[in-house]
């Protein structure tokens, strides 16, 4: 199949505590990047200009190598967690969300992608947690909107919230400005394509990987169980129109690129008559 009939462009995340630069990743053939932040600190210490300044060195890298940023990761752990239980922080993080949501606008972004909550979630404040999870995502989803940005909540795996697609519709479901991040490798007990086709058209944006069914892997596809042509033929089905954005673990980024020409060959072959 030639290039030209590729129905993606190709993306990867992109961190820049990672060695790969985004000269690498352009001279692949990456079309564009969803740019990772540092997870796991306090929005106190996420937010202030020195970090700005740091990530913006990364956005003009990109804008030098050509590369496209599709979308910004947002920070996620414990003092980013949108469910939580008492109002006032859960106030503080949305308002942190929105301030890296300015960030984004202005690095050209088109979408970003939110954790439903952190881990683990205990059973008996699932029902609550998943309630003020759908609030903050409507909030914020309305807020992206107002930056010409797209919200896109993630699946996840374990005890986290959005494990599966009825917990994902339930969170976007009064949220019509939201869509979904369908991560291939958080679906615990879901097939990814059985995901792709109930959450539909709603799928705003892509996390690509392989697993093992048994916890996220981030493996380049063809290392686990992921049954790829059913995948990408739901996407397809779907009408998905985003890039192809990888999520993988990778030490070159012509791995990516060969792995995405070796999947657009499974599909041809699978409608070669
Ligand atoms: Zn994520």
């Amino acid at each position: 199949m030639s290039e030209a009939h590729s129905p993606w462009k190709l993306g990867t995340y992109w961190y820049d505590k990672e060695s790969v630069s985004l000269m690498q990743v352009k001279e692949a053939g990456i079309a564009c990047i969803e740019l990772n932040l540092d997870n796991d600190i306090l929005p106190e210490e996420a937010l202030t200009p020195a970090m700005r300044t740091r990530y913006q060195q990364a956005v003009d890298a990109a804008g030098k190598a050509g590369i496209e940023i599709w979308s910004v990761h947002l920070p996620f752990g414990n003092p980013w967690d949108i469910s939580a239980f008492n109002d006032a922080e859960r106030m503080a993080i949305i308002e942190a969300h929105t301030h890296v949501m300015d960030w984004a606008r202005d690095w050209g972004a088109q979408v970003v992608v939110i954790h439903p909550s952190f881990e683990p979630i205990p059973d008996e404040q699932r029902e609550q947690r998943l309630k003020l999870a759908a609030a903050s995502v409507r909030e914020l989803s309305e807020r992206a909107h107002a930056r010409g940005l797209k919200l896109a909540v993630e699946d996840l795996p374990r005890s986290c919230l959005g494990r599966d697609s009825a917990e994902i519709a339930a969170l976007i479901s009064s949220a019509p400005h939201a869509v979904v991040c369908c991560d291939t490798n958080h679906l615990l007990t879901e097939k990814p394509e059985e995901f792709i086709r109930s959450i539909g058209s709603r799928i705003g944006t892509l996390h690509i990987s392989d697993y093992d069914g048994v916890d996220e892997r981030h493996w380049i596809p063809g290392r686990g169980i992921v049954n790829w042509p059913e995948v990408l033929q739901a996407l397809m089905d779907s009408g998905y129109g985003g890039p192809f954005m990888f999520e993988a673990n990778y030490k070159d980024p012509h791995d990516l690129v060969q792995c995405y020409q070796g999947l657009m060959k499974l599909v041809s072959d699978a409608r070669a008559p």
